[in-house]
């Protein structure tokens, strides 16, 4: 505590000052401060911690040359000794509020932009699936269904084509598309209330290739059937592969995804600020990316269960995919992807084609739940 230091003291009922020496005790609640009057012989006056409005902490740069202290009722203090009351404050213990450290203490400011940081961290890891799950169940059939059928009229003015498949084969494959599709069991459902129609679609104009849209429309392109012609494999191999497209639906994908980034945009703008169109444009990018391959993980999944529940093996729908990625990279079936495929399989949305395939081989998709 120390031998305390003097200062003026102007107790609000005389104009002059008078002469104290001023102490510092630590209490519960922060130092209390005593005036011993040196000038009278006048009793010492003990203000509890409370009855002090103590000044503002400052940086060592910026040390005020005096100081005064309001005492309320009490008058006020003139304090000469900046250095000895700040040493007497110091050494009674007082801790200042956190938004004062903050200003002075680069520690903790650090500390606070962790916390804020994990913070954002998990809202994006549970706070967005979780809420994109309640939107999505908010969303209507029929705006899916909205937006699939102008998504599908772009489609067949730009990148798609009749089906030039025969309307016998097309009616065959309809028809194992409809019984599987009779098989999806509401515990194969995430959303129970969720029971849109799937309709299969013949396209042709792209390569190999399936895809689901929103609210139950799948297309599938003649050169998908026929990569599957060329390997020889069954149909069963084309029916896995509309399983998982059906995963997809079922799981309102495409929704999720829109709602997803919808999310996140508006949490990044709350958490960032102005800040936010740059981040949330990468963040996007990129949880897109992260989103996608959960989603593709998910439909192999469905499609396991969905097949296993009809009976089918999942086998030819693996080797139907290595087929098709062996034709793209010109390698031999099963073989290991040419250079360069390794970071563009961080980018793809799917995870790598052989493990994928593997896992379907096996009817164990990993990451199930
Ligand atoms: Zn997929």
């Amino acid at each position: 505590m120390g031998e305390g230091f003097r200062a003026a003291w102007f107790d609000g009922r005389s104009s002059r000052a008078r002469d104290v020496r001023v102490t510092l005790a630590p209490g519960a609640g922060g130092p209390s401060l005593t005036l011993e009057p040196l000038d009278t012989t006048g009793a010492p006056l003990t203000l509890a911690h409370r009855q002090v409005q103590w000044p503002e902490a400052w940086s060592a740069k910026r040390i005020p040359r005096k100081l005064v202290v309001d005492l309320g009722v009490h008058g006020s203090l003139q304090v000469d000794d900046v250095a000895g009351w700040h040493a007497a404050v110091e050494g009674a213990g007082r801790t200042a509020p956190l938004s004062q450290r903050m200003q002075t203490r680069w520690s903790v400011f650090l500390v606070v932009t962790v916390v804020a940081l994990a913070g954002l961290a998990a809202f994006y890891r549970w706070g967005t699936p979780w809420a994109a799950t309640q939107l999505t169940r908010q969303v209507p059939l029929a705006w899916e269904r909205n937006v699939s059928e102008r998504a599908l009229q772009d489609l067949d003015g730009s990148w798609l084509k009749p089906s030039k498949l025969p309307e016998q084969r097309q009616a065959e494959l309809r028809a194992r598309f409809d019984a599987l599709a009779a098989q999806v069991a509401p515990e194969l459902r995430r959303y129970p209330a969720y029971g849109p129609r799937l309709t299969l679609q013949f396209r042709s104009g792209m390569g190999a290739n399936a895809f689901a849209l929103p609210g139950g429309s799948i297309v599938m392109t003649d050169g998908m059937v026929e990569a599957a012609a060329r390997q020889k494999l069954s149909d069963d191999a084309l029916v896995g592969v509309l399983a998982h497209e059906i995963g997809h639906v079922m799981h309102r994908h495409t929704t999720r995804m829109i709602v997803e980034q919808g999310v996140l945009n508006v949490g990044l703008g709350i958490a960032l600020g102005d800040v936010s169109t740059i981040v949330s444009m990468g963040g996007s990018v990129l949880t897109g990316l992260a989103y996608r391959r959960g989603h593709e993980t998910e439909a192999d999944c469905f499609a396991t269960a969905l097949m296993r529940r009809a009976g089918l093996p999942t086998a030819p729908m693996a080797d139907l995919l290595l087929g098709i990625e062996a034709d793209a990279t010109g390698n031999k079936p099963g073989a290991k992807a040419r250079q360069g495929t390794s970071w563009m399989n961080l980018l793809s949305s799917h995870p790598e084609t052989p493990q994928r395939a593997r896992d379907l081989k096996d009817g164990h998709t990993q990451g199930c739940r």
